[in-house]
This record gives C-alpha cells, sequence and structure tokens, in this order.
C-alpha cells in the first residue's frame, strides 16, 4: 500500500494516508518524550521494538474477539491500520499502584489493588491530559454513553487477555493506556500497546521493563524493550 501525505505527526509516530481512504500507515519513530514533552530522547530501535511488540499484542487481541485497528505489518516500522477517528480520550487501566496513582493518593508502588482500577484522561497537549470521568466525557461530547460503556468493557477485556498473556511470559502487567478510534460504525482499539504505553515488570525480580527506564533514568532501556519482545515472541 503506497503512502500518501503526512496527516499527523505526534511524539513517537507519523500517520499518512494511503491510495484507499480506509487505511492509514502508522509509522513508528525512535524518539522519546516523557512528562510532557519536558523531557525528550531517542531511544535506539525503539520504532522497530515498539512496531513489532504492538502487533504480537493487537493480534492476539483480535484472536480473542477485540477488533483493533490493525491490519498487518508493513515494514520494520510500520503497519497499516484502519482509518480511525481517534476519541480525544486516553483510557488507563491499572492492576498495581504505580506511577500518578501512586503518587496522587499516597500509594506505595507495586501495591496490588483489589480490583482494576479505569481512569479516564482528556487528550490535551496544552492541558496535560488532565484526567476526567465519565461525566466529563459525556458532557465535553468527547463519547456518546453507548461508546463509552463500550470502552471500559472492552478495556477490561484488554486487561484481563493481555495479564494472562504476559504473565505466562514472566511478566506483570501493572498498567497501561489505550486509545480508541471510530471506524464504519465500530470502535477499534486504535493507536500501539508497547513499552511506552504500558508498564511491564518482571514477575520475579519486579524489574521495570517500559518506559519508566526512560523517564526515571535507570539505564538499559533499548535492553528492556528488546527483552519484552523477546519475551513475547518465545
Ligand atoms: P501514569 O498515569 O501512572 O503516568 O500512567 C499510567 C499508564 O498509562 C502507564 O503505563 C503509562 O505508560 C501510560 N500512559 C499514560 N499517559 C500516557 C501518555 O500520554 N503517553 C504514553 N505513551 N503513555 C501514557
Amino acid at each position: 500500500m503506497k503512502k500518501l501525505e503526512l496527516i499527523y505527526e505526534g511524539k513517537a509516530k507519523r500517520v499518512y494516508r494511503t491510495e484507499d481512504e480506509d487505511f492509514y500507515v502508522m509509522e513508528f519513530k525512535d524518539d522519546a518524550t516523557a512528562f510532557n514533552g519536558q523531557k525528550r530522547g531517542t531511544i535506539k530501535g525503539k520504532g522497530e521494538l515498539n512496531t513489532k511488540i504492538s502487533a504480537v499484542f493487537f493480534e492476539i487481541l483480535e484472536e480473542n474477539g477485540v477488533k483493533t485497528h490493525f491490519e498487518r505489518l508493513l515494514s520494520d516500522r510500520e503497519m497499516l491500520v484502519k482509518a480511525v477517528k481517534i476519541l480525544p480520550l486516553e483510557v488507563i487501566v491499572r492492576n498495581l499502584a504505580a506511577g500518578s496513582m501512586a503518587k496522587r493518593l499516597g500509594l506505595q508502588e507495586g501495591t496490588k489493588l483489589k480490583s482494576p482500577v479505569l481512569e479516564f484522561c482528556y487528550k490535551s497537549d496544552e492541558l496535560g491530559d488532565p484526567m476526567i470521568n465519565a461525566y466529563h466525557a459525556l458532557a465535553m461530547d468527547l463519547a456518546t454513553k453507548e461508546e463509552i460503556a463500550f470502552i471500559e468493557e472492552t478495556s477490561f477485556k484488554v486487561n484481563e487477555i493481555l495479564s494472562q498473556f504476559l504473565i505466562k511470559k514472566n511478566i506483570i502487567l501493572v498498567d497501561f493506556k489505550l486509545e480508541f478510534g471510530r471506524f464504519k460504525g465500530e470502535i477499534l482499539v486504535a493507536d500501539e500497546i508497547s513499552p511506552d504505553t504500558c508498564r511491564f515488570w518482571d514477575a520475579k525480580t519486579m524489574e521495570k521493563l517500559d518506559k519508566d527506564r526512560f523517564r526515571r533514568d535507570l539505564g538499559n532501556v533499548e535492553e528492556a524493550y528488546k527483552e519484552i519482545l523477546s519475551r513475547i515472541k518465545s
């Protein structure tokens, strides 16, 4: 599928139109940012690793009945995706307290949550993606009531599917962020699912195998992403 003009460039990805209006090409970059763009860097090989890691997760979700925008890999850092209209909502699901939740609620990082937590954030770089609830999403017309119910149900289903898959690879799915898009009357899981958007901890050592290594200057960032790909491929 031929790549036509660039229609979106974000911190970690570029999206191009194609000859077919139903499909986009999504290209993954090595650029890394954190703290709403205040910390910038490059993680060598990240684009390629996140392309492959996301493809594995999207395929597992599809096999388990969750519809995603993923069509197929085109190259080491490009995938063909359905031309969804991304909703301005981020959905975060958490199994253990970490990151902003641990900080906000004064919980020790790694505290097991009695039940998974779902949070919504309003996608806005200027505002720093503030947390909102379903009432805000409805009031701001970000999604319909039916779409919100579907997104909540699907996000918990994604959590079940990926947590069960990952624990067999000795990886704890601590938390993750999903984005959804509208496509021909349906809501699909979109964007990416990778160490940029999830927290993955080694189940034995609790070692961090995700973007927190970059955010917190822990070193061995590329190695951690490679480790995730190699475990989920095995
Ligand atoms: P936290 O709210 O603790 O910073 O993030 C919770 C989870 O969602 C983490 O796995 C984190 O990687 C992901 N996440 C939340 N917001 C963003 C975002 O704007 N970009 C990316 N790449 N991941 C995010």
